[in-house]
């Protein structure tokens, strides 16, 4: 049996978890909180990181910080995770959706101004399975059209895009540490950003509307609501379990480069025969071995291939119904454009088992397995 993923555990995170009890702080903003947020804030330089509930609740703080109204307009993707659009629906934005490019799956930056109107507040590019979208591009249409652009780095923790990592490069970025990512603390995320005049407004938001961050560096004499706000905060405990994953975060990431290297070389063939295409990372990307996927001929092909190998106990995924397709997209956001690639490549991707500690052996069995099915 080959598990499409396994929940990273490096070994230390029962011992700081317990370390969390002995503490007498196990809600939110204790020892660990700050150590995983200084660690990132460091690691990739960036001048604030705080540690959220999830990848959602970073996105749904970054809609708030980034001031869209009711009725007005954001820019994202079709082929992505729900969260990206609930985050802004919340806010009662409106969703555009812009067809992606089919060499990365990242949302086509030619096709950004074009979908620009009036109403335009903000710009979500997703960095699909943790390679980089064309920033540089990006920013400079936001910031001729006055833009926000918020990164929804879920899958993008400890990649790179020209040497600055993702998450760090628009005006907010969001991480998640789900189970199903490369550093995980069960549910877990985190907003990142650089500008100083967001971190008053983001302490707020995450701290249920009170000044309370500010009443425990001592900065007031009580804590008061000031404004509008939710709890984002996770527990400490949580953020122990994902210490002992930042510690080792250079580990997990060499592991997993490993593992994708590896399918990389042995399914080199099968795409030299026409059978199926490889990812494809452009020169720019330094990418974190988020997932490794194959392109299929098409959608019964594909149902055809994940039947097979299950059948072999081999377990493998497909994900993303475009959102444009799904009756709350279709509620809450238009396409604009034509939908080119979006369906199609979505419906030919298919994602192979992958998490820290794959074995080669298990790789060599889903390749041979693959191999088998096109024979
Ligand atoms: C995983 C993921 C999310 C949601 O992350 P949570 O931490 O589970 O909320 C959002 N966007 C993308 C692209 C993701 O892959």
């Amino acid at each position: 049996m080959i598990d499409f993923n396994i929940p990273p555990f490096v070994g230390k995170e029962i011992q700081y978890i317990e370390q969390a009890v002995k503490n007498k702080k196990i809600c939110g903003d204790g020892e660990f909180t700050k150590k995983c947020s200084r660690w990132m804030e460091e690691r990739f330089q960036v001048n604030h990181c705080l540690l959220t509930t999830s990848c959602t609740h970073a996105l749904e703080m970054a809609a708030v910080l980034s001031g869209i109204q009711p009725g007005e307009e954001v820019i994202l993707p079709s082929y992505t995770f729900v969260s990206t659009a609930d985050a802004f629906v919340q806010r009662g934005a409106k969703l555009v959706f812009v067809d992606i490019r089919p060499d990365t799956m990242n949302l086509d930056e030619c096709l950004l101004e074009d979908a620009i109107t009036e109403k335009t507040r903000v710009i979500v590019p997703v960095h699909y399975a943790g390679v980089g979208c064309a920033m540089d591009e990006i920013l400079d249409i936001a910031k001729r059209h006055s833009l926000k652009v918020v990164e929804d780095a879920a899958q993008g923790v400890g990649a790179y895009y020209k040497g600055r990592a993702l998450g760090t490069i628009g005006d907010f970025g969001c991480y998640s540490f789900h189970e199903t990512k490369n550093y995980s603390m069960g549910e877990g995320g985190a907003l990142l950003f650089q500008e100083e005049e967001f971190i008053e407004k983001a302490e707020v938001l995450r701290e249920k509307g009170t000044d309370r961050s500010k009443f425990f560096r001592g900065q007031v004499d009580k804590y008061r609501w000031v404004d509008y706000g939710s709890s984002y905060l996770p527990s400490d405990l949580n953020a122990a379990y994902l210490w002992a994953q930042l510690e080792m975060a250079d580990e997990i990431r060499k592991d997993r480069l490993e593992s994708w290297n590896y399918y990389h070389e042995r399914l080199e063939g099968l795409e030299r025969a026409g059978c199926i295409e490889r990812p494809f990372v452009p020169d720019y990307a330094d990418h974190n071995a988020h997932m490794y996927y194959i392109k299929v001929k098409d959608l019964e092909e594909r149902g055809k291939l994940i039947q097979f190998l299950k059948e072999r106990e081999i377990h493998t995924v497909f994900h993303y119904v475009p959102l444009h397709s799904a009756p709350a997209g279709r509620k809450f956001g238009r396409f604009h454009g034509e939908d080119r690639y979006t369906t199609r490549e979505s419906e030919r991707l298919l994602r192979l088992p992958m998490y820290y500690q794959l074995t080669r052996e298990k790789q060599d069995q889903v390749v041979k397995a693959i191999e088998e099915f096109y024979e």
